[in-house]
């Protein structure tokens, strides 16, 4: 048994509908606690998959997925030797640590983040340095991070927009970030959320690609194409470090139904530039209807609100007798709630306003 495993403990997934259903005595449930995509998945995935030939199940899938590499590259402007697929982002997360993790080196990850980055780090025997996020804005703190680098840093893990706050970096903040990492710091970008940032031209880090061979950028296809059921994501990075990576993956870790929902996902753009618009109106609900009852929360540029309240389990607990599963514990007084559909947004608000005592 490896040391480093034995002191960690499982990510506890989310429960099932069906589980929350049966403990809460609940015959409604919406989950709004996994980022889920609210408006579900587009049609035309749905009928690719009807369609699907099953009677090929006896035949390992394409393990370099090529159908779907050229759609990606072709959609991302880069080279199919740069793109690396994973089951799911979460797969990327652990072959990126341990390619480029050894036990004593240090990875830098801003405080509050994703989950992931720290326990595959830990998994590795890799030591953590956390550097708490600009509590007023929730921006990162570039200058402290560039203070804790040292000669066993690998890796910096910067989320986009961040989860849980949302919070989206200028990609000229970045820029002038990434100029002072040393270039044998890999500094990889989560930009799961990407698709849901608004009011920008190119919300994206990835022209940074062209300037430095030390950066990664990672995309999924859980949140914004809707399909967390069917586990894809990927990271572009330099064709030198694609290829350590390839070494470590799984030769079919993609099945044939993943990669051809991907793929017609990746076709309908349309789908996903309306899920883009709906989550925007109703985020801006969100923030009106927080600044109206004097929560504090973060801007968000995601499809999620994070925002700070008193005895918040409480809250969670509320919400969820009257079917609303929010996302709790990842600060004692804070809750994550992805954004829903503009009924459901409705109703919690009005909870949480009578929960304030604050209903107009
Ligand atoms: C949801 C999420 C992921 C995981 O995505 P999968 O592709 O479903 O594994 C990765 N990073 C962040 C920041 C996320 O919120």
């Amino acid at each position: 048994m490896k040391e480093t495993i034995k002191k960690l403990q499982s990510y506890i997934p989310e429960e099932t509908i069906n589980q929350v259903k049966k403990k809460y005595h609940l015959s409604y449930i919406n989950r709004l606690s996994a980022n889920e995509n609210s408006y579900g998945t587009s049609p035309k995935v749905v009928t690719a998959l009807q369609n699907f030939d099953f009677s090929k199940s006896n035949f390992y899938p394409d393990g370099y997925a090529q159908e779907l590499r050229t759609k990606v590259a072709n959609q991302m402007q880069v080279d199919e030797k740069n793109i690396v697929f994973g089951v799911g982002l979460d797969e990327i997360i652990s072959y990126l640590s341990r390619v480029f993790l050894e036990k004593g080196d240090e990875v830098i990850i801003p405080q509050p983040t994703f989950s992931e980055y720290k326990l595959n780090a830990e998994v590795e025997g890799a030591k953590v340095i956390s550097v708490s996020i600009d509590k007023l804005t929730g921006r990162y703190d570039y200058e402290t991070m560039l203070t804790k680098i040292t000669s066993r840093t690998k890796i910096i893990w910067i989320c986009n927009p961040n989860n849980p706050t949302g919070v989206y970096e200028p990609v000229a903040a970045l820029e002038r970030f990434i100029k002072q990492v040393p270039q044998n710091i890999l500094v990889l970008i989560d930009e799961a959320y990407i698709q849901f940032v608004t009011g920008l031209k190119e919300a994206s880090a990835l022209p940074l690609l062209k300037e430095f061979d030390n950066v990664g950028i990672m995309r999924t296809f859980s949140k914004a194409y809707g399909l967390a059921n069917f586990r894809v994501g990927f990271i572009v990075l330099s064709s030198k470090l694609a290829e350590y990576m390839q070494t470590v993956r799984l030769p079919y870790n993609l099945n044939s139904l993943s990669q051809k929902a991907a793929g017609v996902a990746l076709d309908d753009q349309a789908f996903v530039k309306q899920v883009q618009a709906k989550n925007a109106i109703e985020r801006d609900k969100w923030q009106t209807f927080l600044k109206r009852v004097g929560l504090k929360y973060y801007p968000s540029q995601a499809n999620f609100i994070y925002f700070y309240v008193d005895n918040s389990a409480a809250l969670a607990d509320k919400l969820l007798s009257n079917g609303f599963q929010v996302r709790r514990g990842l600060e004692p007084t804070s809750l994550r709630i992805t954004i829903g559909k503009a009924e459901a947004n409705v109703r919690m608000q009005n909870i949480i306003a009578q929960y304030l005592n604050k209903l107009d």
